[in-house]
C-alpha cells in the first residue's frame, strides 16, 4: 500500500497510529513510531495502540458524516 517502513521493516505511525496512507492504520507488532526506539512486542502495547488507532478511525468517521460537530480534537495529519 505505499507505507512508510522504518529500517527495521515495521509500519512507520504517528502518535495517534496513523500511517503515512492517509486512512490506513497499523498497530501492535506490525507498527512503530519512530520515538520509540525498540519494538515492543507486548500485549498490552498491542492492546492499546489498536484502542487509541480505534478511537482515531471512529473520530475520523465521524468528521465525515458530521463535519459540522464541535470536536475536541481533530484527526491529526501524519507528517510526510
Ligand atoms: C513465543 C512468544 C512469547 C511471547 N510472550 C509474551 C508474553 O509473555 N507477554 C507479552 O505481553 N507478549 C508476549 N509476546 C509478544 C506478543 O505475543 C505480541 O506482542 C502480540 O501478540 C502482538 O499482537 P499483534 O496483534 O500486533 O500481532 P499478532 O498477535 O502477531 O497477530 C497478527 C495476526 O495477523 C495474522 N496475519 C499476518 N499476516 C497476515 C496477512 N497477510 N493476512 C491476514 N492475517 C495475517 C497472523 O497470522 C496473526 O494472527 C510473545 C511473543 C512470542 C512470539
Amino acid at each position: 500500500m505505499g507505507r512508510a517502513l522504518l529500517d527495521d521493516g515495521t509500519v512507520r505511525v504517528n502518535d495517534f497510529g496513523q500511517t503515512s496512507v492517509p486512512g490506513v492504520y497499523a498497530a501492535g507488532d506490525m507498527a512503530r513510531r519512530e520515538s520509540i526506539p525498540i519494538p515492543l512486542a507486548q500485549i498490552t502495547f498491542a492492546v492499546s495502540s489498536g484502542q487509541l488507532a480505534a478511537g482515531m478511525i471512529d473520530q475520523e468517521l465521524l468528521m465525515v458524516d458530521l463535519p459540522d460537530l464541535p470536536s475536541p480534537f481533530r484527526p491529526a495529519q501524519q507528517e510526510s
